[in-house]
């Protein structure tokens, strides 16, 4: 039995890769540092892919894989559905870092193509991964984040741009159980993980975000126990026994407008601190970008993302607005 830093070492792992071992009634299989599949031998008809790290220095969610694995290694989660952990950036882990050269969440869908650092090489290899690995119908993709700042609604969800499709009640149920009571509508492809998995693999795929980044070790787990119970349930029980839809749980959030830095001076006119979800009153100026100011243009705009260090040309501010329930398309 590997100790577990030799299964989510970056580097120490090695020996494993492309290796496999038996445990009661399962194949636990290395494909790459940080890659674990998990074939039961009875599969069920779901294929889950939890991912953490795509952000090196958000720890909790890799703390929270690497607690399942822990579990699963000595045989006391016992996991009934195909299932592949990824830990997407292992070098930025090890440098306690975001990311090394380039943002990894947003070098998916082909956008790795464009460049030639370890995040755009990674990102590749991730896809090939995740294509490998979904073969069933039902599939479903969890990408674990934690944010930089403090949140109004301290966990939410990306749920990716469907293309008009519908939203999923069973998703928005599951995210709720997890404590994610707040989801924030894309509607537009994007080049993060989550997207990825729903435009190529038509899985249900989610951008988590499960509290506020702190260094390894100082996570109040707790604060996760409601993800960190989903999360086991949905590999190890045939079927989620989920309570009923209720509109009422869920907050939805769709995205007004995105602010990018098109000029070396650009400031944004609110605290480094303020939380995301802030609203703003009408008229408030929130950023300034050379000659352009931007101001609260909708009752209940709030700003989410902030970061006004990006480079040129990039998003340094997201806006959202609130959306009744009732006014989503849900099946
Ligand atoms: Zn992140």
């Amino acid at each position: 039995m590997p100790d577990l830093p030799d299964v989510l070492g970056p580097y120490e792992g090695q020996a494993l890769i492309g290796t496999s071992l038996r445990i009661e009634s399962a194949r636990i299989e290395f494909w790459d540092a940080g890659v674990i599949a998990i074939e039961p031998d009875q599969p069920g008809d779901k294929d889950v892919v939890f991912s953490c790290a795509v952000h090196g220095d958000e720890t909790a969610p890799i703390e929270i894989v690497r607690d399942m694995l822990t579990d699963i290694l000595a045989g006391k989660l016992q996991v009934k559905h195909r299932t592949l952990f990824l830990i997407a950036n292992p070098a930025a882990i090890v440098n306690g870092t975001r990311f090394i050269d380039v943002n990894m969440n947003r070098l998916f869908s082909g956008a790795h193509a464009q460049g030639d650092t370890p995040e755009h090489h990674r990102a590749a290899k991730l896809e090939q991964y995740v294509s490998r690995f979904f073969k069933q119908q039902r599939r479903f993709h969890y990408d674990l984040h934690t944010a930089i700042r403090d949140s109004a609604h301290e966990k939410f969800a990306v749920y990716p741009f469907t293309h008009g499709g519908p939203y999923k009640k069973e998703q928005l149920t599951f995210l709720a159980e997890c404590g994610v009571d707040t989801i924030l509508l894309n509607q537009a492809p994007t080049t993060t993980f989550s997207y990825y998995s729903v435009r190529e693999h038509n899985a249900d795929a989610f951008t988590v975000e499960l509290g506020k980044v702190r260094p390894f070790g100082e996570n109040d787990m707790s604060r996760f126990t409601d993800a960190d119970t989903m999360f086991r349930k949905l590999i190890s029980t045939s079927e989620l026994d989920l309570p009923k839809f209720d509109s009422n749980r869920h907050h939805v959030y769709d995205v007004s407008r995105s602010i990018d830095r098109t000029a070396e001076d650009f400031r944004l006119n609110f605290a480094d601190n303020v939380a995301n979800f802030t609203e703003f009153e009408l008229g408030h100026l929130l950023a300034v970008d050379g000659e352009n100011e931007y101001t609260v243009e909708q009752p209940g705009e709030r700003i989410i993302f902030p970061n006004a260090k990006v480079a040129l040309g990039q998003r340094a501010l997201l806006t959202v607005v609130p959306m009744p329930v009732e006014n989503l398309k849900l099946v």
